[in-house]
């Protein structure tokens, strides 16, 4: 017999590879953190000894949920800015609110919040884009999450840094400083096309190179960024080196035939965030024309203050309900006539979008995202006995269009139990809503 950490057996298990796979009555044994086998629950029982054997005969388990797109500190402005406008949001709204409350004790306040929503929803990473991105890792160390954390690098000055050359220095600093983490890895994170100038995307495409970070960039969310003096935003990332299987674009709402090329030849990722880009007023992500060019979909929730939570299961349904009711053929024509049918989207995939393909975009497909022997235990444990949610004919459809997030009954991050039968362990939930309360007197001034 094998001594292992914890064995846990479930009613079916999705280890997202082979992709559409379900077992039934099998087990996942871990050990330090990590997967050892996923092998039939009989089988399992013969071959380990577990220090703790933890049975959910009504669940479903499956790698934990990797949103690819979040600013976790902004959780402490759900609600506080609710214009429909994307412009009009943004500019008269959001930054003057982060321009007047924005410091070290409100991104680790509002990480904190954001890490309780993503925990109980049945994520287990994200990557976030913020200012004060020190502070951000701090929390994720604290809580021990896992993450990747934005880089920010802008070419205007904040109350984080002055010039480029500052966001830089301080960003690579805390690439270092996390180098050996585990949990935390960094990413680059040049905010917009229309923040950062040629010089600066060239430094980040050389840092990118060298380091070989991934860099996260808004792209083409509203009408209006779509072109930077007279040039395709698309254009000037390729001109530039950047569109490559680094680079993880944020968005993608508003995008041509060739803008879908160059993606593509790039080899670019893309995060998707569905919820927000409706809020906004933005559109509709064109996905199954970005996927029938070949390229890789991600999922993500953006900020608080514009979806209003940072549940992935939600963010999930909208996108597949979505991408089934509205689907965007690619806009040519081949030479011989009619555009190809699109594939339609499978539950299946969706729950692979959600899981793996986050995690190759965040460079860590050999890490988390599917259960394989070796891969880090990052697991989501979903109870589908509810009324809701039987009887049970395909389990995938039942996570992607039934399952509520109060049904995430565990979750556990490199083997650790970070959500316990629905209760958070490794946060005070009272006290991180009753400073998330003050907050909300301050901003608000009640
Ligand atoms: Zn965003």
């Amino acid at each position: 017999m094998q001594h292992v950490d914890t064995l846990i057996a479930a009613r079916w298990i999705i280890p997202i590879e082979p992709h559409g796979s379900v077992l039934d009555d099998h087990a996942v044994a871990v050990h330090q953190g990590r997967i050892v086998a996923v092998l039939p629950e009989k089988q399992a029982r013969e071959r380990f000894m577990p220090q703790q054997l933890v049975e959910r005969r009504s669940h479903v388990l499956l790698p934990g949920l990797v949103n690819t797109h979040a600013h976790a500190a902004m959780s402490l402005l759900r609600g506080a800015a609710e214009s429909a406008h994307f412009d009009h949001w943004l500019q008269r709204q959001v930054w003057p609110l982060e321009q007047r409350w924005l410091d070290a004790d409100y991104v680790r306040d509002g990480t904190e919040l954001a890490i309780a929503d993503m925990l109980t929803s049945g994520t287990t990473c994200f990557a976030d884009m913020h200012l004060f991105p020190e502070a951000t890792a701090q929390m994720v160390a604290a809580t021990r999450m896992r993450a990747c954390i934005g880089l920010p690098v802008l070419d205007g000055r904040t109350v984080w840094a002055d010039s480029a050359d500052e966001y830089l220095d301080r960003g690579l600093r805390l690439h270092d400083e996390y180098r050996d983490d585990p949990l935390v890895t960094t990413m680059l994170a040049p905010y917009a096309p229309a923040a950062v100038g040629d010089a600066t995307l060239a430094r980040v495409r050389r840092a990118a190179d060298e380091l070989e970070l991934p860099v996260t960039m808004h792209l083409n969310e509203s009408r209006g960024e779509v072109e930077v003096g007279g040039e395709r935003a698309l254009a000037r990332l390729e001109r530039l080196g950047l569109l490559s299987p680094l680079l993880l674009a944020v968005h993608m709402v508003h995008v041509d035939e060739e803008d879908m090329e160059r993606a593509a030849a790039g080899g670019i990722s893309i995060a998707h965030c569905p919820q927000s880009n409706l809020k906004l007023g933005n559109g509709v992500c064109p996905v199954t024309a970005l996927r029938a060019h070949g390229i890789a979909l991600t999922l993500g929730t953006d900020g608080a203050a514009s979806n209003n939570d940072l549940s992935l299961l939600d963010e999930m349904r909208t996108a597949a309900l979505l991408a089934s009711g509205v689907r965007h053929a690619p806009v040519v024509a081949p030479d011989d006539g009619e555009p190809d049918e699109v594939p339609a989207m499978t539950a299946h995939d969706w729950l692979q979008i959600a899981t793996l393909n986050g995690a190759r975009a965040l460079g860590m497909g050999d890490a988390i995202g599917s259960l394989l022997p070796d891969k880090w235990a990052d697991l989501c444990c979903i109870d589908l006995a509810r009324a809701h949610t039987q009887p049970v004919y395909d389990v995938a459809s039942q996570i992607v269009y039934a399952v509520s997030r109060e049904q995430v009954s565990d979750v556990w991050v490199a083997g650790r139990a970070l959500v316990w039968q629905g209760q958070l362990t490794h946060i005070d939930l009272d006290d991180v809503l009753r400073r998330a309360r003050r907050w909300q007197q301050r901003i608000s001034g009640k």
